[in-house]
């Protein structure tokens, strides 16, 4: 089976889309976590877990199809 390439015109990536958040993981420093949608809660049945919800962790290079444009708007401002 050949699989064909996504074009990707625009350049996208997720180091440069609004819903990134980088943070190191392990010792590489080009993950980030994708806050486009709400943290997934893990399929566990345990009681003696705490069950916090997860980001989807993604690579600086990785993308996808809702990625859009980081703009200095998105920064939060310290406050004045
Ligand atoms: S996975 Fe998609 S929406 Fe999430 S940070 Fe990457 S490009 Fe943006």
């Amino acid at each position: 089976m050949t699989v064909l390439p996504i074009k990707n015109e625009e350049g996208r990536a997720c180091d440069t889309c609004r819903f990134w958040r980088k943070q190191a993981h392990r010792d590489e420093d080009d993950w980030g976590q994708c806050r486009r949608m709400p943290p997934i809660l893990p399929d566990l049945v345990d009681d003696k877990l705490v069950i916090a919800g997860i980001w989807p962790s993604t690579k600086g290079g990785d993308w996808c199809g809702e990625w859009e444009t980081f703009s200095l708007e998105d920064v939060d401002k310290p406050p004045s």
